[in-house]
């Protein structure tokens, strides 16, 4: 079988691991080796000169069904305004609005350099793009009722998700884990992410409720109040090491110690958390848990694009106190990890998939380089390494 081998200035292989002057050798789409070099004798070589290689990137949530709403306006009161403001604005979408703006989610995702997402999708039809192996669709319900499940086409990348637990009856919840868990799927949920959403969970009241009432939804049985929405859905049983929760904005050491404890998978999304809530979620002390969180840009009708690039270098912004190793994790091994194919992707090491990007992005040492490629200075479209 043909070889190939990639060399570069810089090789980023894992977030702890950057090689000067490495190569990754490539055959039948696999990473062979990597490391140290010239790479193996007796393959054809590439040299792509002064820059970096790097594992490409893992969004492990994105609503490419809301692309369509980009450019809608933000809140400019509170969260509840903002979820009305969605509910209408993609009640007036039409189907072919809908997946034209699938597509070109897909299409803002893979220019940015993301191989993987995982994707909540409430438009319940079956679309050819959830045959996408590289989109990893949650098929996403909430309410009370139990709809009719849909199944997971042949080479299709797909499983379940609950909306959240303020939106979500305890029992659809329950059902929904169950149909991953028998067939060992990763199943995906927003948790604790605004305040309102923390307020009905712990009080069965406030605007939240108000809501729930004023659309005839009755909350009566959910089980509440509940002393966070992390232990609610621990009473639940529902949280594993096959559950991926995502925002974790509202949260204490308790729910933390909750989810390192049963494994829980976890992914942060601060640009759409800082639009909506002008609050982040404490991801240094997710990393401190050994949570390791994926990273997520959420949709479009709450940030303002899909490069995880974008909000790698916000997280450097906005939280210096992290390392840029937990930060490239976060958006690769973290996510590969939190979708189910680590095995696959999320480092340059030797077995996985050869998805790789380059970035011209040079410096005196790994860290200038690290720095250079985080930095909110460096707005280059990565090549493809294919
Ligand atoms: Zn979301």
């Amino acid at each position: 079988m043909n070889s190939i081998t990639h060399r570069a200035k810089w090789v980023l292989i894992s977030p702890e691991q950057i090689i000067e002057n490495g190569f990754v050798t490539v055959s039948g789409g696999r990473i062979v080796a990597s490391g140290r070099g010239r790479g193996p004798k007796g393959t054809r070589k590439k040299d792509h000169g002064p820059g970096m290689l790097m594992p490409a990137l893992v969004n492990a949530h994105t609503h490419l069904d809301l692309t369509a709403l980009d450019g809608a306006p933000l809140p400019d009161s509170d969260f509840l305004s903002w979820v009305r403001g969605v509910i209408t604005g993609k009640a007036a979408l039409t189907k072919e609005e809908i997946l034209a703006g699938i597509l070109k989610g897909q299409e803002f995702l893979w220019q940015s350099g993301c191989i993987l997402a995982g994707d909540h999708r409430s438009f319940s039809l079956e679309t050819p793009f959830s045959e996408n192996p590289f989109i990893h669709v949650f098929h996403e319900y909430l309410g009370t009722k139990f709809p009719p499940i849909v199944p997971a086409s042949n080479g299709a990348s797909s499983s379940l998700a609950a909306h959240a637990p303020h939106t979500t009856a305890p029992r659809l919840i329950l059902d929904l884990k169950q149909r991953c868990r028998q067939k060992n799927l990763v199943f995906s949920m927003h948790v604790a992410e605004s305040p309102e959403e923390m307020e009905f969970i712990t009080t069965a009241g406030g605007t939240w409720a108000e809501f729930l009432e004023s659309r005839g939804i009755s909350f009566e049985m959910w089980g509440l109040p509940a002393p966070s929405p992390i232990r609610h859905l621990d009473h639940l049983g529902v949280l594993d090491s096959r559950t991926l929760a995502i925002h974790l904005v509202q949260t204490d050491r308790d729910d933390l110690k909750i989810l390192a404890r049963k494994g829980v998978r976890v992914c942060v999304c601060p640009r759409s958390n800082r639009n909506l809530l002008d609050q982040l979620p404490d991801v240094h002390a997710m990393v401190d848990w050994g949570l390791r969180p994926a990273l997520g840009t959420d949709s479009l009708a709450s940030v303002s694009s899909l490069d995880l690039f974008d909000e790698m270098r916000f997280l450097v912004r906005e939280v210096p106190d992290l390392s840029p190793a937990d930060i490239i994790a976060m958006g690769t091994v973290n996510g590969a990890r939190a979708l189910d194919r680590e095995k696959e992707l999320g480092t340059l090491e030797p077995g996985k998939r050869a998805v790789m990007l380059f970035l011209p992005v040079d410096g005196a040492n790994s860290e200038a380089a690290i720095a250079k490629l985080l930095s909110g200075d460096f707005q280059v479209s990565p090549e493809w390494v294919l």
